[in-house]
């Protein structure tokens, strides 16, 4: 069998732990033997990101821009004790933080539905795909507390001179608190792009919800800016693809996500999406089974999985103990990666292949051979569990079966 050929290169971010120990089976065993490979490599374990002051992650985030899709390996957001462990000049940002400021994307995170793991919610019968907006809101808030009776006020100062506005918050009679918040339209307008981007990209419904009549101006703004962008930008597109643009108020959202089937795209104000979105995975089974790609206004798409580097698993690893990790999640940031390349430089052969090595990932579930996390959850009588590298190999197997 000839290997399948590329023609721009993937960006590829190696990372840490069991999830690099994952990485470099998974490229040994389901893609190197199928195809001629270009990618450019960047390192972002944490010791070589310590060796170039982190600037390998900025020159990944930046091949991004330049090649526009990567995939990434779950990397570590050192604190102190990983300063310590790995002896660091300093207590580097997290990888994903940085590229995502120097990307300026949304991250869309879509649980992978396999038979034999069943939602909790009954109805749900497709994915469910969540973005959330990340900046701003109660995230940048400023509070105080209020110790005795006086006035909160909010003032306006313009830089160039012109009249102050103030507005007065609360007049306290005792005790209390009070917490400012704000967004800029720059961000609101770069999410909501991005929203409506992968909608079209991913040809699903989106929603969007916020509390607009309670807070008839700062809510009022992100309706009024995803609106706009819509009827302007967008309704044509959507229109063509068959796909629609909901929005409802934040209430109403959830009560009708309950009742769905699922398989839209759930834009979220930031502190709806962080907490929706530890809803859906809950219920969808595992974090292990939770893709996540972040794209950018411009369409620069960065996939990886939603788990860290499941490092309680590393140390077995590294005491020489068998260990049963999970890699699906990272298997669909392959998967997403590729088929993404192969429709911008239209090598359909490429998609083909994501499409079969997520069918044989799924199938390899679904004859009941998984790791130790799936079987603790499966109805699936009997399952027989693998370790991490077993698992892959099953997964191979069916992929040979399905490309011969
Ligand atoms: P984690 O790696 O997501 O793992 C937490 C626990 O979830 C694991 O101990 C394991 O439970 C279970 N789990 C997660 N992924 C699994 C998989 N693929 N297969 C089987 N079980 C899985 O989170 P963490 O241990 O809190 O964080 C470890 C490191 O990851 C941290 O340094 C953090 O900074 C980093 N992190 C990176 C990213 C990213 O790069 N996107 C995201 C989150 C965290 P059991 O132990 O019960 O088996
Ligand atoms: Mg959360």
């Amino acid at each position: 069998m000839s290997k399948i050929e590329m023609k721009t290169p993937l960006v590829e971010m190696d990372g840490d732990e069991m999830t690099r120990i994952i990485w470099q089976i998974l490229k040994d065993e389901l893609i190197y033997p199928f195809i001629d490979l270009k990618s450019e490599y960047y390192d972002l374990g944490l010791k070589h990101r310590d060796e170039t002051n982190d600037q390998v992650t900025i020159d990944a985030s930046n091949a991004t821009k330049k090649y526009g899709v990567a995939v990434k390996c779950a990397t570590i957001t050192p604190n102190a004790a990983r300063v310590k462990e790995y002896n660091l000049k300093k207590m580097y940002k997290s990888p994903n933080g940085t590229i995502r400021a120097i990307l300026d994307g949304t991250v869309f995170r879509t649980p992978i539905q396999v038979k034999g793991i069943t939602p909790t919610v009954r109805t749900w019968k497709k994915p469910l795909t969540i973005a959330r907006h990340a900046y701003g809101d109660v995230y940048r808030n400023v509070e105080m507390q209020i110790d005795r009776p006086g006035k909160v006020t909010m003032t306006f100062t313009p830089d160039d001179g012109s009249e102050k506005k103030t507005v007065t918050v609360f007049d306290f009679k005792g005790p209390g608190i009070v917490q400012a918040q704000h967004n800029i339209d720059a961000s609101i307008t770069s999410f909501a792009r991005s929203c409506f981007e992968y909608a079209l990209s991913e040809k699903k419904d989106l929603w969007f919800a916020s509390k607009d009549t309670i807070s008839k101006q700062y809510d009022h703004r992100f309706k009024d800016i995803f609106n706009d962008m819509y009827e302007a930008e967008y309704k044509e597109s959507f229109k063509k693809e068959g796909i629609e643009y909901f929005y409802t108020l934040i209430d109403d959202a959830v009560a009708r996500v309950m009742k769905s089937e699922g398989g839209f795209i759930w834009a979220c104000k930031n502190y709806d999406g962080d907490v929706m979105s530890d809803m859906i995975s809950s219920a969808f089974g595992s974090l292990a089974m939770m893709t996540s790609v972040l794209v950018s206004p411009e369409g620069y798409y960065e996939y990886e999985a939603a788990h860290g580097t499941v490092q309680r698993h590393y140390y077995k690893h590294l005491d020489g103990e068998e260990t049963s990790t999970n890699s699906v999640a990272t298997i669909f940031a392959w998967t997403g990666a590729l088929r993404k390349r192969g429709e911008l430089d239209r090598i359909p052969a490429l998609m083909d292949f994501a499409d079969a090595l997520e069918k044989s990932t799924l199938g390899t579930i679904e004859s009941g051979k998984m790791t130790k996390d799936l079987a603790l959850i499966t109805n699936i009588k009997d399952p027989i569990v693998l370790n991490t590298r077993e698992f892959i190999v099953e997964v191979r197997k069916n992929l040979e079966k399905k490309l011969a």
